[in-house]
C-alpha cells in the first residue's frame, strides 16, 4: 500500500476501534490490525476522523460593496488546517443573471486555486421562467443539487414568498434542496430605518434591528410553504430557541425539515457587540449572536437530532477596511465573520469535552450528515474502503490559544481570539494526498478539485 496510518484509534459516526488504514491512490482500500505501506502515519494516541465537510461557506464573494477576504487559495488552505477537507460554497446569482453565468464565474475563481475538494450551491437571487428551468440543469448534469434563498437582505438578495414556493416545487419534483436563510427581511428593514432614524448606528444595533422572533416567524412561514409544497427544507444557520421550536414542530410532523447551526452561535453571545472601540463589529453577521440561553435551546436541538449539521458561515472580512465601511451605520458593516479554520478545534473543547455531544455525534454533524444531505455520501464523509481518503489525524492533548496570529484565514482577527482549545488536528489527507503534515503545510493549490453532487435523498 502507497500509505499507512498506523495505531490509531478510528472514529466514525457509529464506531470507535483501534485499526490501521490502508491507502492506495485517492481511496481507502483496506482497513485492519498490522498494515504496513511505504509510507506510514503513525497514530498512537491519536483520535482518526473522516475528513470534516464544511457545507456553509461565502469564499471571495462579492457582498455589501466588497468581497469576503479569503480567496480560494487562502481558504481552502486555511480549512484544510483545521481539519476540513471539502467545502460546499454559497455561488449568488446576480440579478438579472442566468444560474449559469454564476456557475462560470465561480469556477473562474476556484478552477485551480483549491488545496482541498469543494462543491457549490446555488444562491438564487432572482427567481423566474428561466432560472426555474435552469434549476433543473443543475441538478441533473452540473453537480449542484442544492438552492439557497434569502428571507433577509431587502433590496438585494431577498425572495419573495412566492417565488420560494416555485423553486420548493421545483426542487421536490427533481431531487433538489432548497436552503434558506429565515429571517424577516420586511421587518427587519423596518427596524434598520427607525434606529438609524434615531442615531442609533452601533454595532449592537445590528442585533436589535434583527430580534429572534423574526428568525422564529421566517422559519414557521417557510415550513408551512414547504408542507404545502411537498419538498424537503434546510434552513441553514438556526441561531435562536424560536427557530429551533418551529422545525421541532415541523419534524414531529413527519416534515423533511432539516437544520443547521455553526459554532459561534453555540459558543457566543450577544454581550460581544458591547466591546468598545467599534469592535462589535466583528461579530455582526446574520442572524446576529443571541442570548445564552438560546446557546442551551441549540444544544438540546442537537442532542434531539432536529439540527443535524455544523457548518461556519464562514464570511470573513478585514476589521481594518472593511468592518469599518460601517463605522458610522451598523447597516453598511459588512455580515460575516470567519470560522472556516476554526470549527473542529471549537466544537470538540466547546461540545465534545463540556460533553454536550459524543465523539461519535461530532462526526456525524460535521462529517457524516453533511456527506449525506450533500450528495456525497459514500465517497465523502466516513471512513470505509472504497472512500476517498479524506482523513484527519487528530491530536485530543494538544492545547492550542486560538488567534488571527496564528491561524490561516485571510483576515486580521478570529471571533474565539484567546480561547484555549484542547484538541487540534494535526495530519490532514485529501484523497490520499498529505496536505497538512504534522501542522505543516504539504498539500497545494489546485490539488481539490470541483465534486459534483448527487441529488438530495432524505436522511
Ligand atoms: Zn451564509
Amino acid at each position: 500500500m502507497d500509505l499507512v496510518i498506523k495505531n490509531g484509534t478510528i472514529v466514525t459516526a457509529t464506531d470507535m476501534y483501534e485499526a490501521d488504514i490502508g491507502i492506495e491512490g485517492e481511496k481507502i482500500v483496506a482497513i485492519g490490525k498490522g498494515l504496513s505501506g511505504s509510507k506510514e502515519i503513525d497514530a498512537n494516541g491519536m483520535m482518526v476522523f473522516p475528513g470534516f465537510i464544511d457545507v456553509h461557506t461565502h469564499i471571495e464573494m462579492p457582498f455589501m460593496g466588497t468581497y469576503s477576504s479569503d480567496t480560494w487559495e487562502t481558504g481552502t488552505r486555511a480549512a484544510a488546517f483545521g481539519g476540513t477537507t471539502c467545502v460546499v460554497d454559497f455561488i449568488i446569482q446576480s440579478k438579472g443573471g442566468s444560474l449559469q453565468a454564476a456557475l462560470d464565474e465561480w469556477n473562474k475563481r476556484a478552477t485551480g486555486n483549491a488545496y482541498i475538494d469543494y462543491g457549490f450551491h446555488m444562491g438564487m437571487t432572482d427567481i423566474n421562467d428561466d432560472t426555474l428551468k435552469e434549476m433543473e440543469t443543475m441538478i441533473l448534469e452540473e453537480g449542484i443539487p442544492s438552492f439557497k434563498l434569502f428571507f433577509a437582505y431587502k433590496g438585494s438578495l431577498m425572495a419573495e414568498d412566492d417565488g420560494f414556493y416555485k423553486a420548493l416545487e421545483k426542487a421536490g419534483e427533481f431531487g433538489g434542496l432548497i436552503m434558506l436563510h429565515a429571517e424577516n427581511g420586511h421587518i427587519i428593514d423596518l427596524f434598520t430605518k427607525r434606529l438609524l432614524a434615531e442615531k442609533k448606528t452601533e454595532p449592537m444595533y445590528h442585533a436589535v434591528s434583527r430580534p429572534s422572533i423574526l428568525e422564529g416567524e421566517a422559519c414557521q412561514r417557510a415550513i408551512a410553504l414547504a408542507d404545502l409544497a411537498e419538498a424537503p427544507l434546510y434552513i441553514v444557520h438556526n441561531s435562536c430557541l424560536e427557530a429551533v421550536e418551529a422545525i421541532h414542530e415541523g419534524r414531529e410532523r413527519g416534515l423533511p425539515i432539516y437544520g443547521e447551526t455553526c459554532p459561534q452561535y453555540l459558543t457566543l453571545d450577544e454581550e460581544r457587540y458591547t466591546e468598545p472601540d467599534f469592535n462589535g463589529a466583528k461579530y455582526v453577521m446574520s442572524p446576529p449572536l443571541r442570548s445564552e440561553f438560546d446557546q442551551d435551546a441549540l444544544w438540546f436541538a442537537i442532542e434531539r437530532g432536529d439540527l443535524q449539521v455544523i457548518s461556519t458561515d464562514h464570511c470573513p472580512f478585514f476589521f481594518k477596511g472593511q468592518k469599518e465601511m460601517g463605522k458610522d451605520n451598523f447597516a453598511k458593516i459588512p455580515n460575516g465573520a470567519p470560522g472556516i479554520e476554526t470549527r473542529m478545534a471549537v466544537m470538540y473543547t466547546a461540545g465534545v469535552l463540556e460533553d454536550w455531544i459524543t465523539l461519535n455525534k461530532f462526526v456525524e454533524l460535521n462529517s457524516t450528515n453533511p456527506a449525506k444531505m450533500f450528495g456525497l455520501f459514500p465517497q465523502k464523509g466516513t471512513i470505509a474502503v472504497g472512500s476517498d481518503a479524506d482523513i484527519v489525524v487528530f491530536d485530543p492533548e494538544k492545547e492550542v490559544t486560538l488567534s488571527a496570529k496564528n491561524l490561516h484565514q485571510n483576515t486580521d482577527y478570529t471571533p474565539w481570539e484567546g480561547m484555549i482549545v484542547k484538541g487540534y488536528p494535526v495530519t490532514v489527507l485529501s484523497r490520499g494526498k498529505i496536505v497538512i503534515e504534522d501542522g505543516k503545510l504539504a498539500g497545494e493549490k489546485g490539488w481539490g478539485k470541483f465534486i459534483k453532487r448527487d441529488r438530495f435523498y432524505p436522511l
